[in-house]
């Protein structure tokens, strides 16, 4: 179990750990790329790495080959920056935040998302040394690109000329729906897009979308989810390997000899007898309120059920069904991991995986198999 020091040097040991299993997120970055069958698979690595550290995730999927990372923001591109060499790195949110002069200074490539940025960037490109600019448009999200129509001004004004290795991309909607015919319509809607720049390198797919098929594949896949272990087929069976687990250590057992009400707002009502275990965990480390009175953790082989309100520190478990010596302060409890999946239990809690991991705390301690720099 993993232990920190605390301020005096003594070493404690940690209330929650969460552990970060960077060989499997090596497994399913090759496991995709067999999937592509030799096209370019990138990561995505935006807020931390889906939370689970970009720094170490970018490294590991370095040294197994990937050489295109997508950031959101810029300051998360230039963090990266130094750890990763002949690598492109983009920021998705597009050439904002920061001047042009600083995303060539630091070797960052914005995705362009509309005809003002593609303009401004074309003016500093040449200085670029790699793929010197995305073209993002939007086929179908609504949210962030050029119009399809910007396509045809796109190739007729002239501006291309300053970008000789561009990549062309756009984003799925309802890719982790199989039967959805949105997947189809965006995909016309792209060649659409891609016969006015047929010049260029093109991408479509993000995880869900690597298994919508070849005719979704293109040049470069995004995949950013699945990598961490999430499912990208939610009706199937998940093809990916877990990666994450979180553990959390029981305070106190409580003995209960006549019913009585657990928590606030006293939303749970026990048995008696039974005993209800106190975890190190709340909903200030990301263990959202959506798990009170439905969550679930694993001890001892055995789903326990979170019972009353999760606290902004605490969450209540029955641990009435593991044997006494087995359920004991200090034992330490699985709220996530190969026996209970984020995608399982996001869904528990009224959310996604995507929301769950990106929003699990920074009070864990936090340990990584398989680092680099190790
Ligand atoms: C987040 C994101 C991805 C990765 O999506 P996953 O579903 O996590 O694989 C790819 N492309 C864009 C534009 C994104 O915003």
């Amino acid at each position: 179990m993993a232990n920190r020091a605390n301020a005096t040097g003594k070493v404690e040991r940690a209330v929650s750990v969460f552990s970060v299993d960077l060989d499997a997120i090596a497994d399913n970055y090759r496991y995709l790329r067999e999937r592509l069958g030799g096209i370019e698979c990138a990561a995505v690595v935006k807020a931390d790495g889906y939370g689970v550290g970009a720094a170490k995730v970018a490294q590991r999927l370095h040294a197994e080959g990937c050489r295109h990372f997508f950031c959101a923001h810029f300051d998360e591109a230039i963090a990266l920056r130094p750890l990763l060499r002949n690598s492109a790195i983009y920021v998705l949110n597009g050439l904002i935040g920061a001047k042009p002069d600083d995303f060539v200074g630091h070797d960052v490539i914005p995705v362009l998302n509309d005809l003002g940025q593609v303009y401004a960037w074309s003016r500093h490109s040449g200085t670029v040394k790699r793929r010197e600019a995305v073209f993002h448009f939007d086929t179908g999200m609504t949210r962030l690109g050029l119009e399809v129509g910007d396509a045809e001004r796109l190739a007729l004004s002239g501006l291309l000329d300053a970008f000789s290795d561009a990549l062309v991309m756009s984003h799925l909607a309802c890719s982790e729906e199989r039967d959805n015919p949105m997947n189809r319509r965006q995909l016309e809607r792209f060649h659409d897009v891609l016969r006015w720049l047929p010049q260029y390198p093109a991408s479509l797919a993000n995880s869900s979308g690597i298994f919508l098929g070849g005719d979704f594949h293109f040049d470069m896949a995004r995949p950013g989810y699945a990598l961490y272990g999430g499912n990208p087929l939610p009706d199937q069976p998940n093809p990916m390997r877990n990666a994450v687990r979180l553990e959390s250590m029981i305070l106190q057992v409580r003995a209960i000899v006549e019913p009585r009400t657990v928590g606030y707002g006293a939303t749970y009502k026990t048995d008696a007898p039974s005993r209800i275990a106190t975890i190190a965990l709340g909903y200030a480390d990301g263990y959202v309120r959506g798990f009170g009175n439905r969550g679930q953790v694993v001890l001892a082989g055995r789903k326990l059920p979170v019972v009353g309100r999760v606290s902004m520190d605490l969450v209540t478990i029955d641990v009435t069904d593991v044997p006494e010596d087995l359920a004991q302060p200090g034992t330490y409890v699985d709220v996530l991991g190969e026996h209970n999946p984020i995608d399982e239990a996001a869904a528990r809690a009224g959310t996604i995986g995507y929301e769950l991991l990106t929003r699990l705390g920074k009070r864990f301690a936090r340990r990584y198999i398989g680092a680099v720099d190790d």
